[in-house]
């Protein structure tokens, strides 16, 4: 039952909160509301919403990298120019995410600490290998560790986050030249739909074959394929791609630079 009600405006204080008390985080809510209501989850002592920490949405690109607050939502990651030219998979995941109301309150963060199998930025996430910043409160100060989206999973529904750690940004290199990525979902409906099977697909293309880019961490992966709904979190194989994509070539995926 909730007893406190905190609206932190800083990580800090947030983090600060959440070491305190048996905290419960509000995001977008769409996740949230619905598994409180129908008992799926039940509300800690403290409703901590994070909705006005301002340091954790948004996107900026620096030294390489490109991050995403946790807060940033499905509606800004479509809308975000620079998205579109570095990384395109993720404006074309979100452009398959629900419907507009729902992508303009859910969040990139509570996409990922909600864990779901059918979660639908979790597979590009996954493709460009990015790291998750959390934060917590420790000896009078706010600590962060990064973990990479592909370790954040415990299980469906469950993460390696512990209970009084903020999910702050979400963290990747920008691609290499030639580096091309690809989602599709399928469901019950052609939209509006959360995925029964979805699947993503990256690396280099050349001479019609898809190889695996120069990232070290894409090279340890037995195939530049990650597929979700069904089967959480896990890597397919490329023939189970092609088959799933019916892609007799890789020509329709789009070029990420
Ligand atoms: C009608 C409808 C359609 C949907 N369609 C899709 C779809 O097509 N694809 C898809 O992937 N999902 C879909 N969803 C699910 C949902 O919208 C997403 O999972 C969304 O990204 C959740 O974000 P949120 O900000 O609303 O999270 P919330 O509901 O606020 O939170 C979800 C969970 O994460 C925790 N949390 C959130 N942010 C943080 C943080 N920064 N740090 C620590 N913990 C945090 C919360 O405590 C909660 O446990 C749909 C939901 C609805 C209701």
């Amino acid at each position: 039952m909730i007893e406190q009600y905190a609206a932190p405006i800083s990580i800090e204080e947030a983090t600060r909160v959440m070491q305190e008390s048996n905290a419960t985080v509000l995001a977008g809510g769409t996740d949230l509301m619905l598994q409180t209501e129908s008992g799926k989850q039940q509300f800690g002592s403290t409703l901590v919403n994070i909705r006005h920490i301002n340091e954790i949405s948004g996107i900026s690109i620096g030294n390489n990298r490109i991050r995403i607050g946790a807060l940033t939502t499905i509606s800004e990651i479509l809308g975000s120019d620079k998205l579109m030219e570095l990384v395109p998979v993720l404006a074309q995941t979100a452009d398959h995410f629900a419907s507009s109301q729902i992508r303009n309150n859910a969040t990139v963060g509570g996409n990922l600490c909600n864990a779901s199998p059918a979660g639908d930025m979790i597979i590009p996430l996954l493709l460009l290998d990015a790291e998750a910043e959390l934060a917590s409160w420790s000896k009078g100060g706010v600590v962060t560790r990064l973990v990479p989206v592909a370790e954040f999973f415990s299980g469906p529904g469950k993460t390696h986050k512990r209970d009084d750690e903020l999910l702050v940004a979400i963290e990747f290199p920008v691609p290499s030249f030639g580096f091309i990525a690809y989602f599709k979902k399928s469901g019950p409906r052609p939209a509006l739909e959360i995925s029964t099977i979805s699947i993503g697909v990256a690396g280099a293309l050349e001479k019609e074959a898809l190889h695996a880019t120069e990232w070290p961490s894409v090279q340890q992966r037995q195939s530049p394929c990650v597929p979700g709904g069904s089967k959480p979190f896990s890597r397919g194989n490329r023939s189970t791609a092609r088959s799933f994509l019916k892609l007799p070539t890789w020509r329709r995926m789009k070029h990420c630079r």
